[in-house]
Protein backbone atom coordinates (compact mmCIF):
# COMPACT_ATOMS: atom_id res chain seq x y z
CA UNK A 1 0.00 0.00 0.00
CA UNK A 2 1.37 3.21 -0.87
CA UNK A 3 1.36 6.22 2.46
CA UNK A 4 0.92 9.54 1.59
CA UNK A 5 2.60 11.03 4.48
CA UNK A 6 2.05 14.79 5.41
CA UNK A 7 3.57 17.36 7.73
CA UNK A 8 1.61 20.32 7.46
CA UNK A 9 3.15 24.09 9.28
CA UNK A 10 1.51 26.96 9.23
CA UNK A 11 3.10 28.40 5.72
CA UNK A 12 5.05 25.06 4.53
CA UNK A 13 3.78 21.51 4.10
CA UNK A 14 6.13 18.17 3.47
CA UNK A 15 5.34 15.26 2.19
CA UNK A 16 6.58 11.58 1.32
CA UNK A 17 5.18 8.93 -0.88
CA UNK A 18 6.05 5.50 0.90
CA UNK A 19 5.62 2.16 -0.42
CA UNK A 20 4.44 0.01 3.09
CA UNK A 21 5.91 -3.12 1.89
CA UNK A 22 9.37 -2.07 0.73
CA UNK A 23 9.43 1.19 2.93
CA UNK A 24 10.75 2.95 0.46
CA UNK A 25 9.89 6.94 0.08
CA UNK A 26 8.67 6.87 -3.83
CA UNK A 27 8.62 10.19 -4.01
CA UNK A 28 8.81 13.73 -1.54
CA UNK A 29 8.21 16.93 -1.28
CA UNK A 30 7.88 20.74 0.27
CA UNK A 31 5.02 23.28 -0.55
CA UNK A 32 6.16 26.81 0.69
CA UNK A 33 5.29 29.95 1.09
CA UNK A 34 1.40 28.92 1.29
CA UNK A 35 -1.07 31.75 0.54
CA UNK A 36 2.21 34.33 0.53
CA UNK A 37 3.78 35.34 -2.56
CA UNK A 38 5.96 33.61 -4.04
CA UNK A 39 4.63 30.07 -3.32
CA UNK A 40 6.44 27.02 -4.84
CA UNK A 41 6.57 23.57 -4.55
CA UNK A 42 9.67 21.28 -4.64
CA UNK A 43 9.07 17.39 -5.75
CA UNK A 44 11.82 14.88 -5.83
CA UNK A 45 10.50 11.38 -7.68
CA UNK A 46 13.23 8.61 -5.92
CA UNK A 47 15.78 8.42 -8.28
CA UNK A 48 14.92 10.94 -10.68
CA UNK A 49 15.48 14.99 -10.83
CA UNK A 50 14.41 17.81 -8.03
CA UNK A 51 11.37 19.96 -9.73
CA UNK A 52 11.08 22.96 -8.44
CA UNK A 53 7.26 25.43 -9.63
CA UNK A 54 6.60 28.67 -8.37
CA UNK A 55 3.06 28.43 -8.70
CA UNK A 56 0.21 30.47 -6.68
CA UNK A 57 -1.30 28.58 -3.69
CA UNK A 58 -4.03 30.57 -2.00
CA UNK A 59 -4.23 27.83 0.83
CA UNK A 60 -3.12 24.42 1.86
CA UNK A 61 -6.07 22.40 -0.39
CA UNK A 62 -4.23 24.47 -3.13
CA UNK A 63 -0.99 23.15 -1.86
CA UNK A 64 -2.22 19.36 -1.28
CA UNK A 65 -4.15 19.88 -5.20
CA UNK A 66 -0.42 20.49 -6.45
CA UNK A 67 0.88 17.43 -4.73
CA UNK A 68 -1.95 15.01 -5.96
CA UNK A 69 -1.31 16.68 -9.55
CA UNK A 70 2.79 16.20 -9.48
CA UNK A 71 2.52 12.37 -7.64
CA UNK A 72 0.00 11.53 -10.30
CA UNK A 73 1.65 13.47 -13.49
CA UNK A 74 2.09 11.53 -16.48
CA UNK A 75 5.74 12.62 -16.66
CA UNK A 76 6.98 12.20 -13.24
CA UNK A 77 4.74 11.19 -11.39
CA UNK A 78 4.99 8.17 -9.33
CA UNK A 79 1.42 6.74 -9.17
CA UNK A 80 -1.38 6.66 -12.00
CA UNK A 81 -3.85 7.74 -10.48
CA UNK A 82 -5.14 8.63 -6.48
CA UNK A 83 -6.56 4.87 -5.88
CA UNK A 84 -3.10 4.09 -5.92
CA UNK A 85 -2.74 6.21 -2.56
CA UNK A 86 -4.43 3.41 0.47
CA UNK A 87 -3.85 6.09 3.21
CA UNK A 88 -2.88 9.77 4.59
CA UNK A 89 -1.27 9.65 7.37
CA UNK A 90 -0.89 13.35 9.30
CA UNK A 91 1.46 14.28 11.70
CA UNK A 92 -0.36 16.50 14.13
CA UNK A 93 1.97 18.10 17.11
CA UNK A 94 -0.12 18.07 20.36
CA UNK A 95 -2.57 16.01 21.67
CA UNK A 96 -3.21 16.82 24.69
CA UNK A 97 -4.20 13.91 27.25
CA UNK A 98 -6.37 13.10 24.64
CA UNK A 99 -4.24 10.99 22.04
CA UNK A 100 -1.41 8.41 23.80
CA UNK A 101 -1.56 6.60 20.36
CA UNK A 102 -2.32 7.04 17.00
CA UNK A 103 -5.62 7.05 15.55
CA UNK A 104 -8.22 6.62 12.97
CA UNK A 105 -9.11 10.58 11.67
CA UNK A 106 -13.34 11.08 12.06
CA UNK A 107 -15.25 14.15 13.06
CA UNK A 108 -14.89 13.16 16.53
CA UNK A 109 -11.35 13.45 16.25
CA UNK A 110 -11.21 16.40 14.76
CA UNK A 111 -12.68 18.07 17.26
CA UNK A 112 -10.84 16.62 19.92
CA UNK A 113 -7.28 18.17 17.86
CA UNK A 114 -9.42 21.62 18.01
CA UNK A 115 -9.54 21.25 21.75
CA UNK A 116 -6.03 20.83 21.93
CA UNK A 117 -5.37 24.10 19.75
CA UNK A 118 -4.98 25.95 23.15
CA UNK A 119 -1.67 24.11 23.64
CA UNK A 120 0.09 24.55 20.46
CA UNK A 121 -1.34 27.59 18.89
CA UNK A 122 1.18 28.01 15.81
CA UNK A 123 1.06 24.10 14.81
CA UNK A 124 -2.34 22.12 16.00
CA UNK A 125 -4.79 24.83 13.62
CA UNK A 126 -2.40 24.09 10.42
CA UNK A 127 -2.76 20.50 10.98
CA UNK A 128 -6.09 20.72 10.93
CA UNK A 129 -5.88 22.32 8.12
CA UNK A 130 -4.25 19.84 6.35
CA UNK A 131 -6.72 17.42 7.14
CA UNK A 132 -9.58 18.91 5.77
CA UNK A 133 -7.78 20.10 2.61
CA UNK A 134 -6.73 16.12 2.20
CA UNK A 135 -10.86 15.02 3.23
CA UNK A 136 -11.88 17.32 0.09
CA UNK A 137 -9.93 15.82 -2.54
CA UNK A 138 -9.66 12.62 -1.30
CA UNK A 139 -12.90 12.08 1.05
CA UNK A 140 -12.67 8.30 0.69
CA UNK A 141 -9.11 7.46 1.44
CA UNK A 142 -8.81 6.42 5.10
CA UNK A 143 -6.56 9.10 6.87
CA UNK A 144 -4.72 8.58 10.52
CA UNK A 145 -3.30 10.78 13.23
CA UNK A 146 0.06 10.95 14.65
CA UNK A 147 0.93 12.78 17.40
CA UNK A 148 4.44 14.14 18.14
CA UNK A 149 2.62 14.09 22.10
CA UNK A 150 1.78 10.80 22.21
CA UNK A 151 4.88 8.19 23.00
CA UNK A 152 5.63 10.76 26.16
CA UNK A 153 1.68 10.65 27.41
CA UNK A 154 3.11 7.08 29.86
CA UNK A 155 5.58 9.25 31.23
CA UNK A 156 4.59 9.07 35.42
CA UNK A 157 3.05 12.12 37.17
CA UNK A 158 6.04 13.38 39.23
CA UNK A 159 8.04 13.37 35.24
CA UNK A 160 5.24 15.32 34.06
CA UNK A 161 4.38 18.00 36.54
CA UNK A 162 5.55 21.20 37.52
CA UNK A 163 5.83 23.06 41.45
CA UNK A 164 3.04 25.47 40.03
CA UNK A 165 -0.30 25.82 41.87
CA UNK A 166 -2.37 22.96 40.71
CA UNK A 167 -5.25 24.56 39.81
CA UNK A 168 -3.53 25.60 36.74
CA UNK A 169 -3.01 21.52 35.93
CA UNK A 170 -6.70 20.91 36.70
CA UNK A 171 -8.00 24.16 34.67
CA UNK A 172 -5.60 24.90 31.78
CA UNK A 173 -3.53 21.47 31.92
CA UNK A 174 -0.22 22.81 32.22
CA UNK A 175 2.03 20.22 32.40
CA UNK A 176 4.99 18.50 30.82
CA UNK A 177 3.55 17.23 27.46
CA UNK A 178 7.16 16.52 25.57
CA UNK A 179 8.07 16.11 21.82
CA UNK A 180 9.43 14.41 18.68
CA UNK A 181 7.57 11.56 20.32
CA UNK A 182 7.43 9.77 16.93
CA UNK A 183 11.09 9.95 16.87
CA UNK A 184 11.95 8.90 19.99
CA UNK A 185 10.09 6.07 19.89
CA UNK A 186 11.55 5.03 16.27
CA UNK A 187 14.98 5.47 17.58
CA UNK A 188 14.61 3.80 20.83
CA UNK A 189 13.08 0.73 19.03
CA UNK A 190 15.45 0.67 16.08
CA UNK A 191 18.35 0.58 19.12
CA UNK A 192 16.68 -2.61 20.54
CA UNK A 193 16.36 -4.27 17.25
CA UNK A 194 19.98 -3.39 15.70
CA UNK A 195 21.51 -4.91 19.46
CA UNK A 196 19.28 -7.83 18.94
CA UNK A 197 18.02 -7.15 22.66
CA UNK A 198 14.31 -7.02 23.91
CA UNK A 199 12.72 -4.08 23.29
CA UNK A 200 11.31 -4.37 26.91
CA UNK A 201 14.42 -5.00 28.83
CA UNK A 202 16.45 -2.01 28.13
CA UNK A 203 16.99 1.31 29.91
CA UNK A 204 17.52 4.19 26.43
CA UNK A 205 18.17 7.54 26.54
CA UNK A 206 17.54 9.38 23.06
CA UNK A 207 18.94 12.63 22.36
CA UNK A 208 17.16 13.97 18.97
CA UNK A 209 19.64 16.73 18.61
CA UNK A 210 18.40 18.95 15.27
CA UNK A 211 17.03 22.39 14.82
CA UNK A 212 14.76 21.87 17.82
CA UNK A 213 16.01 19.27 20.30
CA UNK A 214 15.46 17.04 22.92
CA UNK A 215 16.12 13.75 25.25
CA UNK A 216 14.28 11.31 26.15
CA UNK A 217 14.08 8.44 28.92
CA UNK A 218 12.57 5.01 27.47
CA UNK A 219 12.67 2.29 30.47
CA UNK A 220 11.16 -0.98 29.36
CA UNK A 221 9.73 -0.30 26.07
CA UNK A 222 7.93 3.12 27.42
CA UNK A 223 8.68 7.04 28.12
CA UNK A 224 9.44 7.85 31.38
CA UNK A 225 11.01 11.68 30.92
CA UNK A 226 11.50 13.95 28.16
CA UNK A 227 13.36 17.29 28.25
CA UNK A 228 10.59 19.77 26.14
CA UNK A 229 7.44 20.55 28.67
CA UNK A 230 3.87 22.29 27.71
CA UNK A 231 5.78 23.48 24.90
CA UNK A 232 8.68 22.34 22.78
CA UNK A 233 10.76 25.86 24.14
CA UNK A 234 12.09 23.60 28.05
CA UNK A 235 15.11 21.45 28.04
CA UNK A 236 17.88 21.52 25.78
CA UNK A 237 19.65 24.52 24.50
CA UNK A 238 18.51 24.41 20.90
CA UNK A 239 19.08 26.22 17.09
CA UNK A 240 17.20 29.52 18.40
CA UNK A 241 15.62 28.18 21.60
CA UNK A 242 16.99 29.21 24.63
CA UNK A 243 15.77 25.63 26.39
CA UNK A 244 15.60 25.73 30.49
CA UNK A 245 16.08 29.28 32.12
CA UNK A 246 15.65 30.89 35.09
CA UNK A 247 11.64 31.81 34.35
CA UNK A 248 12.49 35.35 35.76
CA UNK A 249 14.63 36.49 33.51
CA UNK A 250 11.26 37.30 31.45
CA UNK A 251 10.30 39.41 33.92
CA UNK A 252 13.68 41.12 34.50
CA UNK A 253 14.46 40.92 30.44
CA UNK A 254 11.15 43.02 30.12
CA UNK A 255 12.02 45.88 32.18
CA UNK A 256 15.30 46.55 31.34
CA UNK A 257 14.55 45.92 27.02
CA UNK A 258 11.16 47.36 27.90
CA UNK A 259 9.59 44.85 25.99
CA UNK A 260 6.29 42.55 26.55
CA UNK A 261 5.94 39.46 27.13
CA UNK A 262 5.43 38.51 23.70
CA UNK A 263 8.57 40.09 22.35
CA UNK A 264 10.37 38.07 25.35
CA UNK A 265 8.78 35.20 24.06
CA UNK A 266 9.80 35.67 20.55
CA UNK A 267 13.24 36.17 21.92
CA UNK A 268 13.56 33.21 23.61
CA UNK A 269 12.37 30.87 20.45
CA UNK A 270 13.72 32.40 17.87
CA UNK A 271 16.72 34.32 18.59
CA UNK A 272 18.19 32.43 21.40
CA UNK A 273 19.68 29.19 21.73
CA UNK A 274 22.94 28.49 19.88
CA UNK A 275 22.51 31.56 17.60
CA UNK A 276 21.77 33.82 20.56
CA UNK A 277 24.51 32.34 22.65
CA UNK A 278 26.83 32.65 20.09
CA UNK A 279 26.59 36.39 19.63
CA UNK A 280 24.61 35.20 16.29
CA UNK A 281 27.65 33.64 14.94
CA UNK A 282 24.97 30.73 13.88
CA UNK A 283 22.17 28.22 14.44
CA UNK A 284 23.58 25.78 12.22
CA UNK A 285 25.95 22.97 13.93
CA UNK A 286 28.40 23.08 10.56
CA UNK A 287 28.80 26.94 11.57
CA UNK A 288 29.82 26.12 15.06
CA UNK A 289 32.05 23.10 14.51
CA UNK A 290 34.38 24.95 11.69
CA UNK A 291 34.19 27.96 14.21
CA UNK A 292 35.47 26.04 17.45
CA UNK A 293 38.47 23.73 15.39
CA UNK A 294 39.04 27.75 14.39
CA UNK A 295 39.35 28.52 18.10
CA UNK A 296 36.48 31.27 17.76
CA UNK A 297 35.55 32.38 21.42
CA UNK A 298 32.18 32.40 20.21
CA UNK A 299 31.38 28.93 18.84
CA UNK A 300 33.79 27.38 22.02
CA UNK A 301 31.30 28.94 24.10
CA UNK A 302 28.44 28.19 22.70
CA UNK A 303 29.48 24.04 22.06
CA UNK A 304 30.87 24.02 25.48
CA UNK A 305 27.22 24.84 26.57
CA UNK A 306 25.24 22.88 24.48
CA UNK A 307 27.36 19.88 25.04
CA UNK A 308 27.11 20.23 29.25
CA UNK A 309 23.44 20.68 28.59
CA UNK A 310 22.98 17.45 27.19
CA UNK A 311 25.19 15.67 29.12
CA UNK A 312 22.97 16.92 32.29
CA UNK A 313 19.99 15.26 31.31
CA UNK A 314 21.32 12.28 29.95
CA UNK A 315 22.36 12.28 33.83
CA UNK A 316 19.04 13.04 35.29
CA UNK A 317 18.05 10.57 32.88
CA UNK A 318 20.79 7.86 34.29
CA UNK A 319 18.92 8.52 37.18
CA UNK A 320 15.78 8.67 36.53
CA UNK A 321 15.94 4.99 35.28
CA UNK A 322 18.55 4.07 38.00
CA UNK A 323 20.71 2.93 35.09
CA UNK A 324 20.90 3.15 31.29
CA UNK A 325 22.24 0.34 29.07
CA UNK A 326 22.39 2.62 25.43
CA UNK A 327 22.59 5.77 24.57
CA UNK A 328 21.24 7.03 21.55
CA UNK A 329 21.74 10.01 19.30
CA UNK A 330 20.14 10.99 16.07
CA UNK A 331 18.77 13.90 14.13
CA UNK A 332 20.56 16.58 12.34
CA UNK A 333 23.67 17.25 14.78
CA UNK A 334 23.45 13.66 16.75
CA UNK A 335 23.51 11.67 13.30
CA UNK A 336 26.41 13.74 11.50
CA UNK A 337 28.02 15.85 14.73
CA UNK A 338 30.96 13.43 15.92
CA UNK A 339 32.55 16.43 17.74
CA UNK A 340 28.85 17.15 19.57
CA UNK A 341 29.22 13.34 20.34
CA UNK A 342 32.62 13.06 21.58
CA UNK A 343 31.66 16.33 23.99
CA UNK A 344 28.93 15.19 24.95
CA UNK A 345 30.46 11.59 25.96
CA UNK A 346 33.68 12.90 27.96
CA UNK A 347 31.30 13.64 30.62
CA UNK A 348 29.80 10.12 30.67
CA UNK A 349 32.96 8.44 32.22
CA UNK A 350 30.81 7.51 35.29
CA UNK A 351 29.14 5.07 32.95
CA UNK A 352 31.98 2.90 31.34
CA UNK A 353 31.89 4.66 28.48
CA UNK A 354 34.58 4.12 26.12
CA UNK A 355 34.11 6.04 22.53
CA UNK A 356 35.61 4.47 19.49
CA UNK A 357 36.50 7.33 17.54
CA UNK A 358 36.82 6.00 14.40
CA UNK A 359 33.98 4.59 14.65
CA UNK A 360 32.39 7.70 16.11
CA UNK A 361 33.64 9.87 12.62
CA UNK A 362 31.54 7.92 10.67
CA UNK A 363 28.29 8.43 8.76
CA UNK A 364 25.01 6.99 7.48
CA UNK A 365 23.26 4.06 8.86
CA UNK A 366 23.24 2.82 12.90
CA UNK A 367 26.52 2.45 14.13
CA UNK A 368 27.97 1.82 17.67
CA UNK A 369 30.84 4.26 18.59
CA UNK A 370 31.71 2.51 22.03
CA UNK A 371 34.35 0.17 22.23
CA UNK A 372 33.22 -3.57 22.91
CA UNK A 373 34.46 -3.23 26.18
CA UNK A 374 32.19 0.16 26.84
CA UNK A 375 29.82 -0.56 30.07
CA UNK A 376 27.61 1.14 28.43
CA UNK A 377 26.26 1.16 24.35
CA UNK A 378 25.93 4.29 22.58
CA UNK A 379 24.70 4.62 18.99
CA UNK A 380 23.95 6.91 16.04
CA UNK A 381 20.85 6.26 14.57
CA UNK A 382 19.68 8.16 11.81
CA UNK A 383 15.83 8.52 12.51
CA UNK A 384 12.86 8.54 9.90
CA UNK A 385 9.75 10.23 11.54
CA UNK A 386 8.00 9.73 8.06
CA UNK A 387 8.26 6.08 7.77
CA UNK A 388 7.14 5.86 11.78
CA UNK A 389 3.71 7.56 10.47
CA UNK A 390 3.63 5.33 7.81
CA UNK A 391 3.86 2.54 9.49
CA UNK A 392 1.54 3.54 11.84
CA UNK A 393 -0.96 4.48 9.16
CA UNK A 394 -0.62 1.27 7.92
CA UNK A 395 -1.08 -0.66 11.32
CA UNK A 396 -4.33 1.13 11.95
CA UNK A 397 -5.72 1.24 8.31
CA UNK A 398 -5.20 -2.31 7.47
P1 LIG B 1 14.92 20.03 12.22
O1 LIG B 1 14.25 18.84 11.58
O2 LIG B 1 14.63 20.20 13.67
O3 LIG B 1 14.81 21.32 11.45
P2 LIG B 1 17.39 18.62 11.61
O4 LIG B 1 17.21 17.34 12.34
O5 LIG B 1 17.31 18.62 10.14
O6 LIG B 1 16.47 19.76 12.22
O7 LIG B 1 18.81 19.21 12.05
C1 LIG B 1 19.27 20.44 11.62
C2 LIG B 1 20.62 20.68 12.26
O8 LIG B 1 21.51 19.61 11.88
C3 LIG B 1 21.28 21.97 11.83
O9 LIG B 1 21.70 22.72 12.96
C4 LIG B 1 22.48 21.50 11.05
O10 LIG B 1 23.56 22.31 11.29
C5 LIG B 1 22.78 20.15 11.64
N1 LIG B 1 23.59 19.37 10.69
C6 LIG B 1 23.22 18.92 9.48
N2 LIG B 1 24.27 18.32 8.87
C7 LIG B 1 25.32 18.42 9.73
C8 LIG B 1 26.69 18.03 9.70
N3 LIG B 1 27.17 17.41 8.63
N4 LIG B 1 27.47 18.31 10.77
C9 LIG B 1 26.97 18.94 11.85
N5 LIG B 1 25.70 19.34 11.94
C10 LIG B 1 24.89 19.09 10.91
Amino acid sequence: MNILVINCGSSSLKFQLINSESEQCIAKGLCERIGIDGSMITYTPAGGEKEKNVTPMADHTDAIRLVLEALTNEKTGVVKNLDEIGAVGHRVVHGGEKFSASVVITDEVMAAIEECNDLAPLHNPANLIGINACKTLMPTTPMVAVFDTAFHQTMPEEAYMYGLPYEYYQKYKIRRYGFHGTSHSFVSKKAAEDLGKNYEDLKIIVCHLGNGASVSAVKNGKCVDTSMGLTPLEGLIMGTRSGDIDPAIIEFLAHKENKSIDEIMNILNKKSGVLGLSDNLSSDFRDLEDGYFAGNENAVRTMKTFCYRVAKYIGAYTAAMNGVDVICFTAGVGENGPLVRSMVCEYLGYLGIKLDEEANNKRGDDTVITTPDSATTVMFIPTNEELAIARETVRLVK
